[in-house]
């Protein structure tokens, strides 16, 4: 039986005193159940801060991107090494926005998601299709091409330390949500995609995100769906009440 994942993006947003404030506001806030697991992503500059005030609770804190090669010689990147140094647990890769405004490829996500899971980590692999892409009717052909690329180097004992989370570009940050039937047809595919690719087990076990204008007036049906487990929230993680709204509808989908 798969927990649910809920995980806030914080992009790049917050002050250090406003992250701290989030975090705090996450912490007294959450409720504490077995199957529903909670993780932040703050910016970087202020995961120590963030970590400082989670370390003994229950919610985790991640990266929302990382460098792939050990440290030394890449100028304005973050090594795993640092990560892990700092208590983190996840890393995001693959992000749209990491994908369309920072031209991230598919071989980099790739070589990525590889380093995370071998560091010890566990790999949150963002994909989705762009508006155009889905209205072409290639939204299952794009997220085939970016699974082959992201999971090309990663072994069937390997997928326990990975996270899917399926991200429709024309959704996030738009307002605009994945019908709860949309969300689930993509979620079944990646599935099966999982299932042929690795084994049936494994296509079975791999946690799947939604992600994308997820607030809590929508998460309950959201993850009412068989193959969803969770959601990957940007815009209302800011607010702590937001985010422990929707943890509150994960909650609610296993009571
Ligand atoms: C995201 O950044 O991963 C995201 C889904 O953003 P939003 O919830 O704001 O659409």
């Amino acid at each position: 039986m798969r927990n649910y994942l809920v995980a806030g993006n914080w992009k790049m947003n917050t002050t250090r005193a406003s992250a701290v404030e989030l975090a705090a506001g996450v912490k007294a806030g959450v409720q504490d159940h077995p199957r529903v697991e909670v993780l932040v992503c703050p910016p970087f500059p202020y995961l120590s801060a963030v970590a400082d005030v989670l370390r003994g609770s229950k919610i985790r804190w991640g990266a929302q991107n990382a460098w792939h090669e050990k440290p030394g010689a890449f100028t304005g990147e973050v090594a795993l090494d640092m990560l892990q140094d700092l208590g983190c647990t996840h890393v995001i890769l693959g992000h749209s926005e990491r994908r369309h405004i920072l031209h991230e490829s598919d071989d980099i996500i790739g070589r990525k998601v590889d380093a995370v899971i071998s560091a010890g980590l566990t790999a949150i692999l963002c994909v989705g299709e762009l508006l155009a892409e889905r209205e072409a009717n290639q939204t299952e052909s794009v997220l085939n091409r970016q699974m082959a690329a992201g999971l090309a180097n990663v072994s069937a004992s390997q997928t326990a330390s990975l996270v899917v989370a399926y991200e429709p570009v024309w959704a996030i940050g738009t307002g605009k949500t994945a019908t709860p039937e949309q969300a689930e047809s993509a979620h079944l595919h990646l599935r099966n995609w999982l299932g042929s690719r690795y084994t049936s087990q494994i296509g079975e076990q791999v946690r799947i995100l939604y992600g994308g204008s997820v607030k809590a007036a929508n998460a309950r049906e959201l993850l009412g769906q068989p193959n969803v487990d969770g959601a990957l929230v940007g815009g209302a993680s800011l607010k702590a009440a937001d985010f422990l709204g929707i943890i509150q509808g994960a909650c609610e989908q296993v009571a």
